[in-house]
């Protein structure tokens, strides 16, 4: 497999930038990482995961739809798109990787949204395999492979050197298009590494838990559950467990009036607000409770039956460490198992 010395990091940065955008997972000075647009100098985080995920890469906290020009009784409308450039994006873990499925059965299914496709036509996904899981993860209850990420092309360190390789023709092209910088190197200290991360995975504290009693089936059974309202109770609606999850997809439109013409843009919603879904009649979920619902619901038994088993969750953790109130999808299917 071809590989570059760790210590060689910065030139391979510099040699990706120097013909795409790049972006790597960087520490912030709180403590936290965060993805960065790379600049010479700039080092990937030693810390597991990001706050925010890749999504919004591909699909952004906000963007300009359409542009409306109004003069008199003419109104032009206007893309206010530009041409997008290639990019990449570097070290999206395993769990991240997978959300581009479930986003993806949203966004490329008809009518397509031109908006993300063409994101994700410009952007590479260049991923990196998980050492050191922490205790809040558990994509392995989705099926993902921590030690074998998705996405265009996959990296695997051995704590010396970076080893690559392609899981598609995107992928290839963006190997090839480093292949100056890398050797082929000897993978058996790789292999080590590996197994010990899949000892690691089996030990976590979540590594149990299951999606066996959740998907479409479930329903009526969930949907009625008297666990609702004891699990909903000291939730603030604060949104952050859907603005931190790589998976949660849901938007607003909205118009600006500039004075002299109209910005159309899209901004992320949550289904946590208590005005989200609000019509001209009023609103379908009036209570906290049912809003709450929705959010696992749509996660555990909505997608999953209207996407061939796909969950909507890939066990990335942040729901875990993000929500002020300890409240998490975890608690939730657990809490619905009980009998
Ligand atoms: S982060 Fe916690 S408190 Fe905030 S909306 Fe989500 S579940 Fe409720
Ligand atoms: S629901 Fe929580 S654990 Fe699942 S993908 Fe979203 S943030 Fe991650």
């Amino acid at each position: 497999m071809l590989k570059i010395a760790i210590d060689s990091l910065g030139e391979l940065f510099g040699k990706i930038a120097s013909a795409q955008t790049l972006y790597i997972p960087a520490d912030r000075p709180d403590g936290e990482a965060e993805y960065r647009k790379y600049e010479p100098g700039m080092k990937l985080t030693g810390r597991l995961n990001t706050v925010r995920s890749a999504k919004d890469f591909f699909f952004p906290q906000t963007e300009s739809l359409v542009d409306f020009k109004v003069e008199g009784k003419n109104i032009e409308v206007i893309d206010p798109r530009k041409e997008c450039e290639d990019f990449v994006v570097f070290g999206v873990r395993a769990c991240d990787a997978r959300s581009f499925t479930i986003l993806d059965k949203v966004f490329l299914a008809d009518p397509v949204d031109s908006y993300y496709k063409n994101r994700r036509d410009h952007g590479t996904i260049v991923t990196m395999a998980c050492t050191r899981p922490a205790e809040t993860c558990f994509c392995g209850t989705f099926g993902i492979d921590a030690t074998a990420p998705e996405g265009d092309a996959a990296c695997f360190s051995d704590g010396e050197s970076i080893f690559f390789k392609a899981n598609n023709d995107k992928g290839q092209r963006f190997i090839d298009s480093i292949s100056s910088l890398l050797e082929e190197g000897d993978t058996a200290k790789l292999d080590e590494v590996q197994s010990k991360t899949r000892e690691i995975l089996k030990k976590l504290p979540l590594a149990a838990l299951s999606t066996e009693n959740f998907g479409g089936d479930k329903l009526n059974e969930y949907f009625n559950s008297d666990k609702w309202g004891e699990l909903s109770e000291s939730c603030l609606g604060c949104g952050t467990c859907t603005f931190v999850c790589p998976t949660c997809q849901c938007y607003d439109i909205k118009d600006f009036d500039t004075g002299h013409g109209i910005k159309r843009f899209r901004c992320w919603d949550s289904c946590m607000y208590s005005d989200f879904t609000k019509m001209a009649h009023g609103n379908p979920r009036l209570t906290q409770l049912e809003r709450f619902r929705q959010r696992f619901m749509h996660k555990l038994v909505y997608f999953p039956k209207n996407n061939d088993g796909e969950f909507g969750c890939v066990g990335c953790g942040r729901c875990l460490s993000k929500c002020p109130i300890s409240m998490n999808i975890v608690k939730v299917m657990k809490a619905l198992e009980e009998k």
